[in-house]
């Protein structure tokens, strides 16, 4: 007897992980078989020049893919920016906030809309329209619960907690003033209206492709706004003016996010596919959660809860490092929470297929089953030491 042939892709676990995160099977296996040479150019994504037509094919592409995908209109610039999402926290501030005179508010619901603010403070005045870090950042604010300042220079929100696990359903009511989002763990996850933003913008590596670019969809009257003097670089005019090239861009990651757009397009039925299949994952790891008599407790509140990162606690951190082992055992891998939540985070973005979905929904199951006295722990939290579970039993 010959031994099966044992491909790549039968030693791929299930990755859980937060950012970096899952890729397609699909577009990886794109990626690999253009690797050497793409086609009709003969040589690598890796040695072209950023200025070649082969690039510029690539790139425009890219653009009018996301641009199709989002449905966003001639109102919005698509640019493509490195830094991160993290320079986005200051550059925001530094083009619609320095000098102004005016304030800035913040929608504060996780640690990333926290880290937002610090960098805002630098630049300006800033309000908190709202923080959740009372309840350690489980929900959303209830309707009058956002206090606007009068005329703020924009409104910021996180529209997906990545730590947390806490997801807007929808924007909220901001009145005039433009919306400025970070997008960056539930982009193209879903569909969204663009025209409601001044500015949304996402790093590429959780949802999107790989770290390195991050996408920054901007109201072109906004571009007025960016004082002069800043670093050409922070300045998004330099960016919209040399078409995301003003310097070497990063070649390799927009080529990934072209690919990752047009498998979201072709192979899952665009955003509408997207959020249909996204939220199918996201209900059966919920649906063992809300059937667990409290053996599984989530840390956000249902209303807002994640369709990307799944948050929750066990009864004690030994039954929580036996969960992570155990799932490990079976190729179910990252689910360690962040620190400062503890407990578990399964993030389930686009790419994670539903198979790896189902078999974590069956450890979660067969795990409880082993371990579980609902009588005994029925949703206490008390053995938690830590801020997150202090905060949900509070
Ligand atoms: C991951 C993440 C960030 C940080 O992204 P970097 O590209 O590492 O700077 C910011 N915001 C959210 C919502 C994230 O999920």
């Amino acid at each position: 007897m010959t031994e099966p042939q044992r491909t790549p892709e039968a030693d791929r676990l299930a990755n859980f992980s937060s950012g970096p995160a899952v890729l397609p099977v699909e577009v990886l296996a794109d990626i690999q078989a253009d690797l050497l040479a793409l086609p009709g150019v003969g040589s690598s994504i890796l040695e072209i020049s950023h200025r070649s037509l082969a690039f510029d094919r690539i790139l425009e592409e890219t653009v009018a893919d996301l641009r199709g995908l989002l449905g966003v209109g001639d109102s919005h610039d698509v640019l493509f920016l490195q830094g991160g999402a993290s320079l986005q926290f200051s550059m925001v501030p530094m083009n619609l906030l320095r000098g102004t005179g005016r304030t800035a508010d913040y929608l504060i619901t996780g640690t990333w809309g926290a880290t937002a603010i610090k960098e805002a403070r630098k630049e300006g005045a800033v309000h908190v329209a709202w923080d959740g870090a009372a309840t350690g950042h489980d929900r959303l604010p209830a309707r009058g619960e956002i206090h606007l300042s009068t005329d703020p220079a924009y409104v910021y929100m996180t529209s997906n907690e990545t730590i947390q696990g806490v997801q807007w359903p929808a924007e909220p009511a901001v009145g005039s003033a433009p919306l400025v989002c970070d997008a960056s763990s539930d982009f193209l996850s879903r569909p969204l209206d663009v025209s409601r933003y001044g500015i949304l913008y996402a790093c590429a590596q959780k949802n999107a492709g790989i770290a390195g670019v991050t996408v920054v969809i901007i109201r072109r009257d906004l571009l007025g706004r960016s004082p002069d003097g800043l670093p050409a670089m922070l300045d998004y005019r330099t960016h919209v003016t040399g078409g995301s090239r003003a310097n070497t861009p990063p070649v390799f990651a927009i080529y990934v996010l072209g690919k990752v757009c047009r498998w979201v397009r072709d192979a899952m039925g665009g955003l509408e596919g997207m959020a249909r299949h996204n939220a199918a994952k996201a209900k059966l790891l919920y649906d063992v959660l809300d059937g667990s008599a409290g053996f599984y407790a989530g840390h956000a509140h249902p209303e807002c809860r994640s369709m990307m990162n799944v948050t929750f606690r066990l009864p004690t951190e030994d039954l929580e490092k036996a969960f992570v082992a155990g799932a490990a055992r079976r190729g179910l891998v990252e689910l360690k929470g962040h620190r400062s939540v503890g407990g578990i985070r399964a993030s389930i973005y686009n790419a994670m297929p539903l198979p790896a979905v189902v078999a974590l929904r069956d450890h979660m199951l067969e795990f409880q089953a082993a371990h579980g006295h609902p009588a005994a722990h029925g949703g206490q939290t008390a053995q938690h030491p830590t801020a997150g579970a202090a905060a949900r039993s509070g």
